[in-house]
């Protein structure tokens, strides 16, 4: 057993859950692990806070069903989650307590780019998908369609970051409306000669950015760009006024960049 599995477990330990045969395979990790028996001693007191608290404080009923909206998104730690399960097993928790177990299940919602859902992050999947082929492309020779049927999409809420790339002899190929996290995203692909480049927009905030990202401040332009990479993808995020937008490609990071902020209009 690894650390990482050990940590899943841990949960169910102090909650006894175990079988007797799962028991004795924590139980030996832990024993020779100081950092596993650390999390373990951490999560017992913290059973123990919440057993020993008793009618101080009542969750209002909003709040509640808000922490319990916020447990079944897909992404909030899993441990989070057991945490919270626990809170709402009794209808009282003490105050301090109850903050502190609010911020642990709310801060991936809070702050975007803690959360493995993060849209920034979900765009470099996209991308991968894309150059690998496991996204078919509806390709479009006119880029005017592209862009008319993405706005069409969108009932003209917003249109796509539009970047002319052709000097790079890169055109866009492609259109296509992914929804991330209850926000519709409008993707264009551009191909041509060098490696795919595709474009990004919603509706969002700088916020929105991986919290890992580098960010880069053009004092020309007054603008920050954020960059962050996942393997052999990079992507190149900044904002103009409601709209982000964020260009993917496997074309090196430092290239990327200068190409986004050679294009990005002044804000
Ligand atoms: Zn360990």
């Amino acid at each position: 057993m690894n650390c990482e599995e050990a940590q899943e477990w841990i949960t169910a330990l102090v909650d006894d859950e175990l079988s007797a045969q799962e028991r004795v395979a924590i139980e030996g990790h832990i024993a020779a692990c100081g950092q596993c028996r650390h999390a373990c001693e951490q999560e017992r007191v913290i059973k123990q806070q919440v057993k020993l608290a008793s009618a101080t404080m009542a969750a209002p009923a909003a709040l509640r069903r808000a922490i319990e909206e916020a447990a079944r998104k897909p992404g909030v730690w899993r441990r989070a989650r057991a945490r919270l399960k626990e809170i709402l097993a009794s209808p009282f928790v003490r105050p301090v307590l109850a903050v502190a177990l609010l911020l642990l299940v709310l801060y991936p919602l809070m702050f975007p780019g803690a959360d493995e859902n993060n849209i920034a992050l979900l765009t470099l999947s996209t991308h991968a998908a894309i150059e690998g082929g496991s996204k078919i492309l509806t390709r479009v020779n006119d880029p005017g369609e592209i862009k008319d049927q993405l706005v069409r999409a969108v009932d003209g809420r917003f249109a796509p970051m539009g970047f002319d790339l052709s000097m790079m002899k890169l055109y866009p190929v492609a259109g296509f409306v992914q929804r991330i996290g209850g926000r519709d995203v409008l993707v264009t692909v551009y191909q041509g000669e060098g490696p795919t480049v595709t474009c990004f927009t919603f509706l969002g905030a700088e916020s929105d950015a991986p919290l890992d990202a580098e960010v880069f401040f053009d004092d020309a332009k007054r603008i920050n760009f954020y960059s962050f990479s996942e393997g052999d993808f990079h992507a190149v995020m900044h904002r103009e006024g409601e709209l982000i937008c964020i260009m993917v490609s496997k074309m090196p990071a430092a290239d990327l960049l200068a190409m986004v902020r050679g294009k990005a209009r002044h804000s």
